[in-house]
């Protein structure tokens, strides 16, 4: 899986450490850290780069004011909040309450708050839901009893001539800006795609053409896998990414899942930045005009169709309508336009007048209305044109 020539890096070659492993080697690299921060190295294999990276740079020493490391919390049910609303953890402002709440600002607090929970008796067969920036999930009105743990691990660090490293949970509109100021082109379609780095990469997000896969050279991630946890970095090759999916989405089952922890992105650096400033303007601008972005929505609802899934007769009333986006695509909306879906709400929810495939809370909407929203679309899709609407956003039991 990873090249031969990282064979020296010792515990790093392993695609595969269990937890308490991972602990010591942050303790390690935490230590390292602090009296000797070295320098990225320039012309290494990527690869390479990534693991000097993991061994020698973590979150707390690219930020001086959190360079010393947090101590072990004791009592980590003190730390962990309970019962805590998550509507204001959803863009559509929408949710019950959630038992527990962590917010996890480094890999350390993750793997604490992880060891912590699976410790407990009482709360180790209790689920865990990941959250990034809230803009892809349709919470429960039900409370959640299990714990939402918010990754925001919030660094970006320049590491040779034209890689990015960064934390799960940097803002996708924060990373682009980084980028144009500093003359990395490569993310110019993200201009105010929502949420975080590590939801884009679960997520694969596009739009405009682009692919947050397009970027990526690796990810590092804490799998909990059968009972177990493995400490995993993965080349792009081996996030297997897919239209709106990846091995992170794919992993997690109820009992399994995949807190995405740090990003190594390849760009381009470029002398001239502006026809990129440009080209993001007006990316922003066509959202501005042409989706309710200004509402409390969580984005598409439903997946675009691969034009292989869509019947010839339909493809033949669109046929001026396919976009390549990234492959040949049918876009939903028009499906929901034609199924006279427009504007259309129920309770506090409504498919949005502007972009019918956005659904937005026009009031105190509840997820059941949202719910209800989206069986109706895929009844309408359904009989009017065959079709079988795949949800984009992630919907919460
Ligand atoms: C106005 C608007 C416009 C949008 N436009 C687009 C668009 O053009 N293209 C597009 O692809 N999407 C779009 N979206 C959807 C959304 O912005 C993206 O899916 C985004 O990447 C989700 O990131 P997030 O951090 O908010 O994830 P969240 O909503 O917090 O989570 C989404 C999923 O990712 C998981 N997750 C989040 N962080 C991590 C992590 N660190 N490790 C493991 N799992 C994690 C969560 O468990 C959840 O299953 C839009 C949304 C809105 C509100």
């Amino acid at each position: 899986m990873f090249p031969p020539s990282c064979k020296g890096w010792g515990v790093l070659v392993y695609p595969s450490i269990p937890l308490r492993t991972s602990l010591e080697f942050t303790e390690r690299v935490y230590n390292l850290t602090q009296d000797n921060p070295p320098e990225p190295v320039e012309g290494l294999h990527y690869f390479e780069a990534f693991f000097i990276i993991l061994v020698a740079v973590d979150e707390h020493s690219l930020n001086k004011k959190t360079r010393r490391s947090p101590p072990l919390p004791k009592k980590m049910l003190g730390i962990i909040k309970q019962n805590v609303s998550l509507k204001p953890l959803s863009y559509l402002h929408v949710g019950g309450k959630t038992r527990h709440f962590f917010t996890a600002k480094s890999i350390k607090e993750v793997f604490n708050v992880l060891d912590f929970w699976f410790s407990q008796k009482r709360l180790k067969n209790k689920r865990i839901l990941i959250l990034g920036g809230g803009t892809n999930v349709l919470f429960s009105d039900k409370v959640f009893n299990g714990l939402v743990l918010k990754i925001d691990i919030n660094f970006i660090k320049v590491v040779g001539k034209d890689v990015i490293f960064s934390g799960a949970g940097t803002s996708m509109v924060k990373l682009l800006n980084f980028c144009l100021k500093n003359k990395f082109a490569g993310l110019e379609w993200t201009a105010r795609l929502p949420g975080t780095l590590g939801g884009a990469v679960r997520g694969n997000a596009g739009c405009f053409g682009g692919e947050i896969k397009d970027s990526v050279i690796g990810v590092a991630s804490l799998d909990f896998i059968n009972g177990n946890f493995y400490f995993r970095l993965r080349n792009n090759r081996d996030c297997d990414f897919g239209y709106r999916s990846s091995i992170f989405k794919k992993i997690t089952e109820r009992q399994n899942f995949s807190v995405i922890l740090w990003i190594l992105l390849k760009m381009s650096k470029k002398n001239d930045i502006s026809s990129e400033k440009s080209i993001a303007e007006s990316n922003f601008a066509y959202r501005l005009k042409k989706q309710p972005i200004k509402s409390p929505t969580l984005g598409s609802t439903f997946k675009n169709i691969p034009v292989q899934k869509v019947p010839k007769e339909v493809l033949k009333e669109f046929s001026h309508k396919i976009k390549e986006d990234p492959f040949p695509i049918l876009p939903v909306a028009l499906l929901l336009n034609g199924a006279n879906l427009k504007g259309v709400g129920i309770g506090g929810a409504k498919f949005s007048e502007k972009h019918p495939n956005f659904i937005v809370n026009i009031g105190k909407a509840r997820a059941s209305d949202v719910k209800k929203l989206i069986s109706l679309a895929k009844r309408r899709v359904k009989s009017k044109f065959g079709i079988s609407l795949e949800e984009e956003i992630e919907i919460i039991k």
